[in-house]
Order: structure tokens, then C-alpha cells, then sequence
């Protein structure tokens, strides 16, 4: 009874709240997205500030944080007339002193001052010349402050536009007050007791009030974790369910046979031993595809582990088994490449391999199309042509789709259209990223890791350079070319307006042009490959270098994925500081894949933000593609690393994917283990748990299309 009550209470529209008139409340609608006393109430602080603790004066030392110090003042002086008043202050404390100033609300402050009591004062700093000053401190007595029942004070995120409205961080700690003294009692418990208990969790209700109102940091730190838990139990609830449903509802086809390709390959056609790894994740897909249940697993492993090879031994089984399988890159050169790579593994086997991109011609097409349909083709390699609904198969048994991260959702599913039953799904991602974090964003994908290289490899030596010491850089690759190497140079291409495409495309051609002084022909040839090029441009270029008929290959980010040029031992890397992280892994994924010692030099200016500083600090630190991606998950966020579709999707109001990791996969297994027990949620125990899902899948639709 009283839940249905509760429901209709936090679902009133914001502007009856007490404090929320009808500008406040177009503010939080339009600024904040906040339409409701739930929207209000799950907006959670985003950090606290601890008020308990005092600085000295003497010991600020930076601007990034605001600074807390108790004292008293020793000049209050007001100066200006009329709109330019202001009170410039200074305020002391037994190690210092620090200046204050207000330019607004100037006599109403004043006020409240005066030099005989001690007062707290709040605030971010700015050095000015050698003193530090604050402007528009919070200001409060010092034995109010001790009566204060909130030693950490939330900080609450706001917009330019509602701060000037009066809804900064403590407008809004105000409005959040009034909604928590009439949300007494009302706010429902949505977890079953019996995970209360086991976790000595805090129930809703005294979670909700403690977040936004902390009284001690333990109790603070349990309501944290429980609405996190919260949260991401609910959306693992969601995710596991449809995995249920895809893996065990939906039928797939199903390889029973280890035929004679499969066997003859293995035996005799891989030119090298498997790794460990590479052996386990072959198991693990086999025992996939073999019993008629529906395969959809992630391979990840880093650059250059060997994906492709288990990629390729799946793809026979598919084919002893009479089915037709594809194979979907990203870009064009690498579908290039990998058709030539497998054509040539496969050149004493009887199978029919072809490519269709883009700008494969219309005549060749046909012919594809109509082998397709008759089955005389059995392995198609191409791009997003692939997707066209004209590409129709006979008998499509399995779907491999290389660098995941490039592709969303919608297109995968769109592969899954072309045949009658749903054909296995093999995705294959270099872009590592933490398990936990691989369960929830692939939701509905089994992950299988090769965590281990091929054997031989020498771990690549990367070095930031900067601009000046380009001459020594060109000193190098001079050096490994007279060993017979070749280079990479690549420059960003990010194409996000026309006029920063110009302008990269220029520091492209300038680049080029320099090498080319540099590096004279007829001694030296240098490729050149971007983005913009028409593509027979770019397969030539590409070509040249592949043959080593040039030494320097000048490129934008196009050969990021993929590209496999063993002999090339040096990547440089200009303008590095403009790569994404997984980029510059990426990017420097292209070497180190001979038996040669291999460089990366990541060339830049002078380094700005902490980001850039941090990015270049771990590529030169690690080669470890999971430690990269943990940082990167750290600078970036997850929605941000996965691209577009899943960042909105998620919409987590209060867990952070790149640090509750631990919570998250204590999400995954309470979600698997509810469902185990009772899949519809049916039981009393889990009425609770039932209510709240269904109203979230009614308000976050997005939950259920996560892959
Ligand atoms: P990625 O996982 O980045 O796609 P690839 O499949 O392109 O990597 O493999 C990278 C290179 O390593 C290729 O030249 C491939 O032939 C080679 N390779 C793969 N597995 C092994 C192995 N077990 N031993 C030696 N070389 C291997
Ligand atoms: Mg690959």
C-alpha cells in the first residue's frame, strides 16, 4: 500500500517543491534534466568537501582545491561607491594571513563581520603575486560552524545558468533538504533484506538521506556503496537476462563436426606453434559453436596477440560444416589485408575466399552476390559493404567482426539478419578493457581474453621528444632505414570541422614535404596514405610499403587498426599529445611485430594539460595494453571509451565504471545468481526487486539495447 503512495510522491513535477519557483524549476528541467522528486533526490552530490579539516594558511599550496581555515579578521575596508563597492578583507590565522574580497551583496556581508569572534572561512584560492586571496569565501562563525551537523558538505553539480539563478551547489542543498523532510517514510526499499543484511547495508531511505546529508564518513561510505550497488545491480539484472535470452532461448547452428579443413589447417597450414592462449580461447569457442546454442563471444586481446589466426581456424569450422562465414574490418586496408593474409594461408585449401569494399566495381560484385546466394562462395572478407541488404547468404553460419569498438550495436545486429538462423558472432576488439568493465558495456558478449604474446617478441621502447629535437628523430630513423627497417610517421587526422581538416591535412603535407628533403629520392621513397585518398590511391601507397619498395610510410590514424608490416621498427608519432590513449597504443601496436628491436617516439609540443602529460607518461611507461586502458578508463571515462551509443545509454546517476569496478562485479554475480534462482523474479522475496526493474526498464529503454 504504502509503496504505491510512495511512487505517486517522488513522480510529483519539481516545481512543487518548497524553494522551487517556476524559473528554478525551468532551470532544473532545462539545465539539470531534474523533472521530478526522484530526478532531484538521485541527484547525488559528486563529491564531498571534508569540514572537519582545516588548513593553515601558511601551508596552501595549490588553486585546484578549495581550502578550509579558521581565524580572525585583521582589516575589513570597504572601498568604491555605488555599483563598483566592494570589501577587500584580510583575515589571519596564527601561520598567515590570506585576502578576502566581495564585489556583490557588499553592506549585507559586512554586516555579519567583525574582528573580535573567530570565523571559518571557505574557498578556492588564486595566488596573486605573493599572496593568496579568495573571492566570495563562505564565511560562518566559528561556534555556528561547530554546531553544524554536516561535516562533509556535498558539492552538487550545476550549470553557468543555474548558478546565476541562485542553484549552485548550495541552492541546490537547499531545495534537497526541503524534499528530504517530506520524503520521510516515503522513499521504498527496493533491494531484498536478505542482500541488506548479508552486506550490512543501509536501507534505501537511510542511504538516500545520508548521501546528500553525511554525518560520519563510515555511514557516508556505506550509503555510497549501497546505491551503487543499487544501481549497478539493476542494470546487470537487465543485461544478464537478455544474455539468458540470446545464449539459451535463441538457436544457433551448430558445427558438430571437426572436419578435414579444420584438422589439415591446424596440423599443417599455421606457419607457427599457438600460444597458450591463443589454444585456450580456441577451446573455449569450439565448445561454443559445437552444441546449437547461439554464440556471441568478444575476443580481446592486445595489439599484435594473434587474434586473427583463431579467428581463422573458427571460420573453417564453419565451413567443414557446410555453413558460409564472413569476416566485417573496419577499414578498407585492413580488410585488405586480412584477405590477402588468409587468401595466402589458404592457397592449398579448396575453399573460395573473396573481398567486397566499397570500391569493389560493380561487375565483380554481381558475381559475389550471386555466389553468395548460391553457396559456391564460402568466405566473404569485406567492410560495412558487407551490411548492404543486397548481400545475401545461402547459409551464413558465423559472423566475425574485427575491431568491435569501430562498429555499434545496430550494425552487428544487422549481420545477424542475413540468415535464417542467427549465425555465431565472433568480435574481436585490441581495445582491452578491465573484464568487469567488459561484462557490463558488452553486456550480452561472453569475453575471451589472450593475454599472452607470441613468443620472441621484444618489448617496444617508446621516448617523448619534442619539437625541437625532431633533426636527432630523423638522426634515428636514418639509422634503422641503413639497417634495412622502415618508418612510420603518422600524423592525427581528426576531421572535426573543415577548417581543422585543412589545417591537419597541411601539417600532413608539411611533414611529408620535410621528410622528403631529408630523405631524398632516388635513395629514399616515402608512401603517402590518408583518409581522404581515393582508395586505389591508398591501396598503392599502402602496397609500396608493404613490398618495401618505400622506407617511410607517412599516414594518418587510418593505419591505426590492424595494419601488419613486420619489417617496420619505428613509429613516430607527431602531434602526439592530440591521440586518445588507446589510440597511441594502437598506433603503436603496428611495430614491434618482427624479431626486431622496435621504437615508438612520440613527438610533441609542450605539454599543457595534466591529461596529455599523464598519456604521454603511461605510453612511455608500459606497454601493457589492460594497464593503458585502466588509465584510460581513469582520464576518460567509459562512456567515452566505447564510443557514442553507450555513453548516453548508461546514464549512471551515482556509479562511476572506471572506480567501482569492484562493486560492479559484485553487481554481476548477486544479478547471476538472482536470476538462477528465479529467473521471473516471481518469488515474494524478490517483489521488491520485480517492482523496481519494471519501472526502470519502462524509464531507462536503453538498459536493454547494451552490446
Ligand atoms: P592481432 O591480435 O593484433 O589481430 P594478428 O592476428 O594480426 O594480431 O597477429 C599479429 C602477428 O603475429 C601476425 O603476423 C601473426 O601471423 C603473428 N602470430 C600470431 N600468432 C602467433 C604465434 N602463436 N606465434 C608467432 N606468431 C604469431
Ligand atoms: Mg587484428
Amino acid at each position: 500500500m504504502s509503496s504505491i503512495k510512495t511512487t505517486s510522491i517522488l513522480g510529483t513535477p519539481i516545481e512543487f517543491l518548497k524553494g522551487v519557483g517556476p524559473k528554478k524549476a525551468d532551470l532544473l528541467k532545462t539545465e539539470l534534466q531534474i523533472f521530478t522528486y526522484r530526478d532531484l533526490l538521485e541527484h547525488y552530490p559528486f563529491r564531498y568537501i571534508d569540514k572537519s579539516q582545516f588548513h593553515r594558511i601558511s601551508e596552501i599550496q595549490s588553486d585546484e582545491l578549495p581550502v578550509q581555515v579558521k581565524g580572525k579578521f585583521k582589516s575589513l575596508k570597504e572601498v568604491g561607491v555605488g555599483n563598483k563597492k566592494r570589501l577587500n578583507a584580510l583575515f589571519e590565522d596564527e601561520t598567515g594571513e590570506i585576502e578576502l574580497a566581495w564585489f556583490k551583496g557588499v553592506q549585507w556581508v559586512r554586516n555579519g563581520l567583525n574582528y573580535e569572534e573567530e570565523f571559518v572561512v571557505y574557498g578556492k584560492p588564486k595566488r596573486f603575486k605573493n599572496t593568496w586571496s579568495i573571492s566570495h569565501p563562505e564565511v560562518t562563525k566559528v561556534n555556528e560552524a561547530k554546531l553544524k551537523l554536516t561535516p562533509f558538505k556535498p558539492v552538487y553539480r550545476s550549470t553557468e545558468k543555474c548558478n546565476r539563478t541562485g542553484l549552485n551547489s548550495q541552492g541546490i542543498e537547499s531545495i534537497v533538504i526541503n524534499l528530504l523532510q517530506l520524503l520521510r517514510h516515503q522513499i521504498p526499499e527496493t533491494l531484498p533484506s536478505e542482500i541488506l543484511e548479508k552486506y550490512k547495508l543501509p536501507s534505501k531511505e537511510e542511504a538516500s538521506i545520508h548521501v546528500h546529508r553525511p554525518r560520519a564518513l563510515a555511514l557516508l561510505q556505506r550509503s555510497l556503496t549501497r546505491l551503487k550497488l543499487e544501481e549497478l545491480l539493476f542494470l546487470q539484472l537487465i543485461l544478464v537476462s537478455n544474455k539468458v535470452k540470446v545464449t539459451t532461448k535463441m538457436k544457433g547452428v551448430t558445427f558438430k563436426k571437426v572436419g578435414k579443413l579444420f584438422t589439415e589447417f591446424y596440423e599443417n597450414g599455421i606457419p607457427f606453434d599457438l600460444t597458450g592462449a591463443q589454444k585456450r580461447v580456441l577451446k573455449e569457442v569450439r565448445h561454443d559453436v559445437r552444441y546449437g546454442a547461439h554464440m556471441n563471444r568478444l575476443i580481446q586481446g592486445d595489439v599484435g596477440s594473434g587474434k586473427t589466426i583463431v579467428a581463422l581456424l573458427t571460420a573453417l569450422l564453419g565451413i567443414d560444416n557446410n555453413y558460409q562465414v564472413c569476416l566485417m574490418a573496419p577499414t578498407e586496408i585492413l580488410a585488405i589485408q586480412h584477405f590477402e593474409g588468409i587468401s595466402e594461408l589458404l592457397k592449398n585449401f579448396p575453399i573460395t575466399v573473396k573481398l567486397l569494399t566499397g570500391s569493389t566495381p560493380k561487375s565483380k560484385r554481381k558475381v559475389i552476390h550471386e555466389e553468395l546466394a548460391s553457396g559456391a562462395l564460402q568466405f566473404l572478407i569485406g567492410t560495412h559493404a558487407l551490411l548492404e541488404p543486397v548481400v545475401m547468404f545461402k547459409n551464413l553460419g558465423l559472423a566475425i567482426i574485427d575491431e568491435q569498438h569501430r562498429f555499434g550495436v545496430k550494425q552487428r545486429a544487422r549481420l545477424w539478419g542475413k540468415a535464417e538462423i542467427t549465425p555465431h558472432v565472433l568480435v574481436m576488439t585490441a581495445t582491452p578493457i578491465p573484464r568487469t568493465l567488459a561484462m557490463t558495456l558488452y553486456g550480452d558478449l561472453d569475453v575471451s581474453t589472450i593475454d599472452e604474446l607470441p613468443p620472441g617478441r621484444k618489448p617496444i621502447t617508446t621516448v617523448h621528444k619534442t619539437d625541437s629535437s625532431r633533426l636527432h628523430v630523423f638522426g634515428f630513423m636514418e639509422e634503422e632505414i641503413k639497417k634495412g627497417r622502415q618508418v612510420y610517421v603518422v600524423y592525427p587526422l581528426i576531421e572535426e570541422s573543415e577548417s581543422e581538416l585543412l589545417s591537419e591535412l597541411k601539417d600532413l603535407y608539411d611533414g611529408h614535404e620535410a621528410l622528403e628533403k631529408r630523405f631524398p629520392r632516388p635513395e629514399y621513397q616515402i608512401s603517402i596514405v590518408h583518409g581522404r585518398q581515393k582508395s586505389s590511391d591508398k591501396e598503392y601507397e599502402m602496397n609500396r610499403f608493404i613490398k618495401k619498395e618505400t622506407q617511410i610510410l607517412v599516414a594518418t590514424t587510418v593505419i591505426e587498426v590492424g595494419v601488419n608490416v613486420p619489417n617496420a621498427s619505428v613509429m613516430v608519432i607527431e602531434n602526439a599529445e592530440r591521440f586518445g590513449l588507446s589510440q597511441l597504443h594502437q598506433l603503436r601496436g603496428r611495430v614491434g611485430r618482427g624479431a626486431e628491436q622496435s621504437h615508438c617516439i612520440l613527438i610533441t609540443g609542450k605539454l599543457k594539460s595534466p591529461e596529455s602529460k599523464r598519456r604521454i607518461q603511461t605510453m612511455c611507461s608500459t606497454n601493457d595494453g589492460f594497464e593503458i586502458a585502466q588509465v584510460d578508463l581513469e582520464i576518460r571515462g567509459p562512456g567515452d571509451i566505447m564510443g557514442t551509443q553507450q555513453s548516453g545509454a548508461l546514464d549512471l546517476k551515482i556509479a562511476d565504471l572506471a572506480v567501482d569496478q569492484k562493486i560492479l562485479a559484485k553487481a554481476r554475480e548477486l544479478a547471476v545468481n538472482i536470476l538462477n534462482d528465479d529467473e521471473a523474479l516471481a518469488k515474494p522475496k524478490h517483489a521488491s526487486l520485480n517492482l523496481e526493474l519494471q519501472r526502470l526498464k519502462a524509464f531507462k529503454p536503453n538498459w536493454g539495447n547494451i552490446s
